[in-house]
């Protein structure tokens, strides 16, 4: 079977959420809503979960007091999320690094919560205040 090619954000999220705990087509619903902040249709997870229970990736079990049905990954969907994990984590990664600012001091990566100092009229990004008080000091005369 080729694999299942995930085209939408929602889609992985999906994978996500079943990552984390074995969980109902229900629960995924509300969990997608409270993430995306959009409603997501029934017509997009179900036929989805169906797909992945058709590779063998998730199983149906009951749990908890009304033996509700929920999703759980087997071993070979565990590693499909692994797999679709690490292709994920280079596509953000391609997708936030432009916008990372480095040190101008440690050339550390700062992805939020910098220091921005304005030193010889330019605006300059630091990660924190030791790092730019030491630039600083490089430049600062004296008297
Ligand atoms: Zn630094």
């Amino acid at each position: 079977m080729p694999e299942i090619k995930i085209a939408s954000l929602s889609k992985f999220f999906v994978v996500l959420l079943l990552e984390d705990k074995p969980i109902s087509g229900y629960d995924i619903m509300k969990e997608l809503e409270q993430k995306i902040g959009v409603p997501p249709s029934p017509g997009q997870v179900y036929p989805f979960l169906k797909e992945l229970k058709d590779h063998k990736y998730v199983k149906l079990s009951s749990s908890g007091p009304r033996d509700k049905q929920v999703y759980l990954l087997t071993d070979e969907g565990k590693k499909f999320a692994e797999r679709l994990s690490s292709r994920f984590d280079s596509i953000i990664e391609l997708a936030i690094k432009p916008k990372l600012d480095k040190c101008v001091e440690c050339r550390c990566e700062i992805y939020k919560g910098g220091v921005r100092v304005k030193i010889n009229g330019k605006a300059l990004d630091f990660c924190c205040n030791s790092c730019a008080e030491h630039y600083a000091g490089k430049f600062l005369k004296h008297p």
